[in-house]
């Protein structure tokens, strides 16, 4: 087993506008400082200003930049074995879903999930001394129930009609107990998937009469890789988890009742445990963490903390309207910052190829006995 320390990265992502606000928001030319000022703030007739470090400010850039600085290697890192999680966190309309998704028009709107499904079938053609196996699943956490949004196909493994929970793996893992795995052979067929995932989920919104936003959904690439050399019994298991949170606005501005307001409960805790969890993550000194609150923070228990590559996506509005969502939203990326995660190679021993192996040992020791 190999460590390595490294830190979670956290990019803030501007939706591009007209209005965007110079007077308040200005990204400084080290491209990773974001300096704020706030009217709300004022105090004996000063205008509060902040300013936020972080490992990116990206404004104005496209989604294949997007891609290639902020997911790529965590991608191309689950094949070395290391987990991987990117997540987008931020206000409704902040532009999550597009970083994520992208939007359906063009080809060059793709968003990172897609993009990462194109490169990780590109590694499976191009890595000829392994065999992979290639599963996805797809949840989504809605008022602290999870939703299997693949589980309408017939052919997934693991899946069933109960409740799913999540449940803690030997090593520290987490899995989710009933979520259905579709084993994936193209670029093609998971495409397929993710668009069957998001119609189930628009489907759902209407049977339920919610909004896409209200929920956190979680979609994983898992993949499983087995060396050629028969002499190597040891395969690698790793998983991509690509999210899209709840938006985070404060249950005061949506002021509604009923259901509404439920979902917005639901959301606040979640978002707030989540960034207990960090908070603890980033304090060396606590030993424990209680990613067992919610279904969101136990869900992704393997990939905030230890055994993992994290990046978060910020998502902001430019416009000055918005510069309180926007704050608040940029005091969650910093702290997010200051976890240190040490990510670990998920090795295994495959069981039928170490007995192969030591036949083969034992039939050679025979044969220089008796020679
Ligand atoms: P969220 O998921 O955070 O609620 P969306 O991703 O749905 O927000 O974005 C809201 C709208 O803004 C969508 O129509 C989306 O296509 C558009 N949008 C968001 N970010 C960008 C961007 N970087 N470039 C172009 N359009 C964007
Ligand atoms: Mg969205």
């Amino acid at each position: 087993m190999s460590s390595q320390g490294s830190p979670v990265k956290v990019y803030i992502r501007i939706r591009p506008t007209a209005n965007f606000a110079h007077e308040l928001i200005e990204c400084l030319p080290d491209q990773q400082t974001l300096k704020v000022q706030s009217k709300k703030g004022k105090r004996n007739n000063h205008q509060s200003s902040w300013l936020f470090q972080l490992n990116g400010v990206l404004h104005n850039v496209s989604q294949e930049d997007i891609y290639d600085g902020v997911a790529r290697s965590v991608v191309l890192g689950t094949f070395g074995g290391y987990n991987g999680t990117i997540m987008c966190f931020g206000q409704t309309g902040a532009g999550k879903t597009y970083t994520m998704t992208g939007a359906a028009e063009t080809y060059k709107q793709r968003g990172i999930i897609p993009r990462a499904l194109q490169e990780v079938f590109q590694e499976v053609a191009n890595r000829v001394d392994h065999t992979f196996s290639v599963h996805l699943s797809f949840l989504e956490i809605y008022n602290e129930t999870i939703v299997d949004l693949l589980s309408s196909l017939k052919h997934g493994k693991g899946s069933h009609s109960g409740v799913l929970t999540v449940v803690e793996e030997l090593g520290g893992g987490v899995s989710v107990k009933g979520l259905s795995l579709h084993l994936v052979h193209n670029e093609e067929e998971a495409l397929n998937l993710l668009f069957e995932g998001e119609m189930n989920r628009i489907i759902g919104e209407h049977a339920l009469n919610k909004h896409s936003s209200r929920s956190h959904c979680i979609f994983t690439v898992h993949i499983e890789s087995h060396s050629r050399t028969l002499s190597e019994a040891k395969y690698i298991t790793s998983k991509l988890n690509l999210v899209d949170l709840a938006g985070s606005e404060r249950l005061s501005k949506t002021g509604s009742e009923g259901q509404v307001q439920m979902e917005a409960m639901y959301i606040n805790k979640s978002l707030s445990f989540l960034e207990q969890v960090i908070l603890a993550l980033a304090d060396s000194r606590r030993e424990h963490v209680p990613f067992r609150q919610c279904k969101l923070t136990h869900a992704l228990k393997d990939s905030l903390g230890g055994n993992c590559n994290t990046v978060l996506v910020a998502n902001i509005y430019g416009e000055g309207a918005q510069i309180e969502e926007t704050l608040s939203t940029l005091r969650f990326a910093t702290r997010m910052k200051c976890v240190k995660t040490k990510p670990v190679i998920n090795e295994h021993v495959d069981p039928v190829l170490q007995v192969q192996r030591l036949e083969k040992e034992i039939q050679f020791l025979k044969e220089e006995l008796s020679m």
